[in-house]
């Protein structure tokens, strides 16, 4: 929480950014909003300019007023960036530039995401109904060190002329640390297992990731530590996803086994996901884009957005007794049968985007 903020007031910076964006994230605001009328909760909002939509009013994708209000809010709610009308503009002028800047001017070295499948959309899996039906899981991956940001790194012409290609994965002790206790943390909020997925037959940074993981674990005796090597996790997520809770990993690793998780549940429309600080302050967005196919027509799934919100109760205000009002509410409503396009079956009724936002908010009561 900054200073100036209590956990019944935080402070919440809202970006809508372009395509869906906006009309997905009005929904989770509604929520937010209908939390303030009913529970002990008074979220203070402001809207702020991102990506393509912050280009075309200020000529830059994150504009100086965005980071600063990003960084004296306690959280930041997303909704989505980009579009083909930006993909020309020189590489620091588009929308996505902007995210990634807000993303490191922030700090958030902690991507959480979770792959939940709600019973009720089993059928939308490609696994059987019985593997995945009620999969609750939470990939937590380190998103600022390792093979994607080592050096050295390039590609260079050796003697005689052959070229090679080079880089380098690499952690120091205090950043395996750190994703560590966020994994842990979050464990503790869940069902307080921590799966930490290596190469420690094969890596030596595997070894070192090993060795203090276990020095973390052993400060949280109330959560349990095992240890899988990353072909193994790939192959137990397909056979048996329902084994994991908390799946703590390096940045490559993260990033190949959490679209690996997220496909177990079938639609991207249904998924949120959280980038957090060392202080647990943290950007929640979608794990979607910004649908270009589908804008202005109302049939965007706003149900990813809805559950960003819920995470950012979870995981930065500290109202886990919120989060699950909001779930709950998620649940009841695919429980009526309401659907949007992207999870529609037959015998559910069909709704749009800002229907789909109503029902939830109607079931928080
Ligand atoms: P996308 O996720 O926007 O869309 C992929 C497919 O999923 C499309 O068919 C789309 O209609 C569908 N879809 C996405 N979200 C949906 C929702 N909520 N409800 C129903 N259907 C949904 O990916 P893309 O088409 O590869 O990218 C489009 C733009 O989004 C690009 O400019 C890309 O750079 C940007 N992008 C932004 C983010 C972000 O904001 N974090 C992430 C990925 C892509």
């Amino acid at each position: 929480m900054s200073a100036d903020s209590s956990p019944n007031r935080p402070r919440i910076l809202a970006l809508p950014g372009d395509g869906i964006g906006p009309e997905v994230i009005a929904p989770a605001l509604g929520v937010l909003r209908r939390l303030s009328e009913i529970a002990d909760f008074h979220a203070e909002i402001e809207e702020g300019l991102l990506g393509g939509a912050a280009f075309e009013a200020t000529g830059r994708p994150l504009p100086e007023e965005t980071l600063a209000a990003a960084r004296s809010a306690d959280a930041v709610l997303m909704g989505s960036i980009g579009g083909p009308q930006w993909d020309g503009l020189d590489r620091e002028l588009r929308p996505e530039r902007g995210l990634l800047g807000l993303r490191s001017s922030l700090g958030l070295f902690a991507n959480l995401r979770p792959a939940v499948l709600y019973p009720q959309l089993a059928d939308a899996s490609t696994l059987r109904p019985d593997v995945v039906a009620g999969l609750d899981l939470l990939i937590v991956r380190e998103l600022t060190g390792g093979i994607y940001f080592g050096a050295p790194r390039g590609i260079e012409t050796m003697e005689g002329g052959e070229r090679r290609g080079v880089n380098t994965l690499v952690y120091t002790e205090s950043e395996i640390e750190r994703i560590c206790r966020a994994a842990f943390e979050a464990a503790r909020r869940r069902a307080g297992r921590v799966c930490s997925v290596d190469k420690a037959n094969v890596l030596e940074v595997s070894e070192l990731w090993r060795e203090v993981a276990e020095r973390v674990g052993a400060q949280y005796g109330d959560v349990e530590l095992t240890h899988m090597y990353v072909d193994n996790a790939a192959m137990q997520l397909v056979r048996d996803p329902k084994q994991f809770d908390v799946i703590v990993t390096t940045n490559m690793f993260g990033d190949i086994l959490s679209d690996l998780a997220s496909m177990l549940t079938g639609s991207i429309g249904m998924l949120p996901s959280a980038s957090l600080d060392a202080g647990g302050k943290g950007l929640y967005e979608p794990c979607h884009g910004s649908a270009p196919d589908i804008a202005g027509q109302d049939a965007a799934n706003p149900l990813a957005t809805v559950l960003s919100a819920a995470m950012m109760l979870r995981y930065t205000l500290d109202r886990p007794e919120l989060a699950d009002r909001v779930e709950r509410a998620v649940s009841r409503v695919l429980d009526r049968g309401l659907r949007t396009r992207d999870i529609a079956s037959p015998g559910t009724r069909a709704v749009g985007t800002a229907a789909m936002g109503r029902a939830v908010i109607e079931e928080l009561g």
